[in-house]
């Protein structure tokens, strides 16, 4: 187990002597100590990925090599995911099976981007017969990119592979609450020999490190992924500066259920969509749904049936459905938010309460019915199991329950009439719908949100266009 800072191509010793506990959340347990980089750290990371951005090592590379590269970091990941498994489940809690979908995700990151590496075309525009004009893509230079706890490896992929064909130079955080499965990058970096400097990792907490990092001054870019509480802060330090930022926030994801859904693929995708995976601790969780009267008794008697037998318990136990919440801290909001659900009336049918086993941050699958689309179960995102339901008579209601939050991520509708899929999905505020399903993903479609949840593109080709920026030759031919 890796548990220093990876800097200009080589894991190194803590100059800050100080590190950070990471805690098991299905007991507590302490898997490790990992270092904390405070001033000199982030000082000597920045200045590695300033030279290696100056000496155009990227941006200067035979497109044909650096797709071999980004292939073989691809080739890497799928070599060590079973074991590197083992320990993102001890420090995230996810089920084994989870992690290893994780890294497989992360692997098919690198192989579309490694992919795309040799197809990136620039473009020839015309102007009359004495001039023309080419545009290319270049990367902003220095990429500072942070990122979340809750899918630490697929989003690291996520953020580098796009970054790095593009020519950038990086310093990301990964989280201080599971941190230690990131290293697997600089271990791969170093062992298929990818340039020095040009990916340095570099571990604190939020508060007290990210913030340097926002504040160095050699970034030129932030790429964030978390809540958009903090993404605001990035956005007010960066202002003087000007900083591009991209920002991939939180949600509060709605389904719309129609009277000719089927019902057991509604009931389904809701079972998938807030609680097994990770424990709604998802950005697109499906944390509400808004669903027409004729049909509700059959989808919330099937939904009740089936989060019932839903189990709880820790990830290396296969049989579990539902793991632990990441920490005390967000069992213990979680738990707030259940208690002012039932404060506002809301008609708490399963759960809200935490699951007592052992010391592991257990929180029961929780079903809110009569939701007022105003309280702050409705409003908020929980990040957790918990789901509100609400009715809608008219379909312009069920659009309008829907946008009626800050957020917009993703969405869903269920539905067998094209036609009212459609409807719905050209006036929902949300960057990725889904129909008569929910997670339906893949790294060549490109996501990201409308409102508060960020902007800026992830995913398939569009996000090269949120981790390069366009520069236009014009050119007057005698
Ligand atoms: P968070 O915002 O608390 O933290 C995210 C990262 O930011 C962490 O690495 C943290 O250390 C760092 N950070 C915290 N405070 C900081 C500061 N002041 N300056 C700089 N960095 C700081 O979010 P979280 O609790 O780790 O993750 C959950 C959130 O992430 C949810 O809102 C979820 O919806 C969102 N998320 C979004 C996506 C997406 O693609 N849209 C994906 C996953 C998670």
């Amino acid at each position: 187990m890796e548990l220093r800072n990876y800097i200009n191509g080589k894991f190194v010793d803590s100059i800050s002597k100080t590190n950070i506990p990471v805690i098991n959340p299905a007991n507590q347990d302490i898997v490790a100590h990992i270092d904390e980089a405070l001033d000199e750290e982030i000082d000597l990371a920045f200045s590695a990925a300033t030279k290696s951005f100056k000496n155009r090592i990227l941006q200067d590379m035979d497109a044909n090599l650096k797709s071999k590269m980004m292939r073989s970091i691809a080739l890497k990941l799928r070599e060590y995911k079973k074991s590197w498994s083992i320990i993102l489940s001890k420090e995230n809690g996810k089920t084994i099976e989870q992690c290893e979908g994780e890294f497989e995700g992360a692997a098919n990151v690198f192989d579309f981007y490694a992919g795309l590496t040799d197809k990136i075309e620039n473009k020839l525009i015309p102007s009359g017969k004495d001039s023309f004009n080419y545009v290319t893509l270049e990367p902003f230079g220095v990429s500072l990119q942070i990122i979340p706890w809750n899918y630490p490896i697929v989003l690291f992929a996520r953020s580098v592979a796009v970054s790095l064909i593009i020519g950038n130079s990086i310093v990301i955080k990964p989280p201080e609450l599971c941190p230690i499965s990131s290293n697997i990058f600089g271990k791969i970096f170093s062992e298929v020999e990818m340039p020095h400097g040009i990916l340095n990792i570099i571990h604190g907490y939020g508060e007290v490190t990210g913030k340097k990092l926002v504040d160095h001054k050699a970034v030129n870019q932030v790429v964030f992924t978390g809540s958009t509480e903090v993404a605001s802060e990035i956005l007010k330090r960066t202002a003087d500066r000007i900083i591009p930022c991209h920002l991939e926030l939180g949600g509060k994801s709605a389904a719309i259920i129609y009277p000719d859904a089927n019902i057991n693929q509604a009931v389904d995708s809701t079972i998938k969509g807030i609680f097994k995976p990770n424990a709604g601790q998802i950005c697109v969780a499906m944390s509400r749904v808004i669903i027409h009267p004729k049909i509700k008794d059959e989808y919330m008697t099937k939904l009740y049936s089936k989060t019932k037998s839903l189990k709880i318990g820790a990830g290396d136990n296969e049989k579990t459905d539902v793991t632990p919440l990441i920490s005390q801290e967000q069992l213990q909001r979680v738990s707030n938010y259940c208690q002012s659900g039932v404060q506002s009336g809301a008609n708490l049918i399963s759960g809200g309460e935490k699951y007592e086993e052992g010391n592991g941050n257990f929180f029961k699958p929780t079903i809110f019915d009569n939701v007022d689309p105003q309280s702050t179960i409705a409003q908020e995102e929980i990040f957790g199991p918990v789901i509100s339901v609400f009715n809608f008579e008219t379909e312009e209601e069920a659009i309008q329950i829907a946008n009626s939050t800050d957020y917009g991520l993703a969405s869903g509708v269920f539905t067998s009439d094209d036609h009212k899929a459609k409807w719905t999905a050209d006036r929902i505020e949300a960057g990725v719908i889904w129909h008569n399903d929910w997670f339906v993903d893949g790294v060549n479609l490109p996501g990201g949100g409308y409102k508060k949840s960020g902007y800026g593109r992830d995913g398939g080709i569009d996000s090269l266009y949120s981790y390069g920026q366009t520069k236009r030759i014009s050119k007057r031919i005698n």
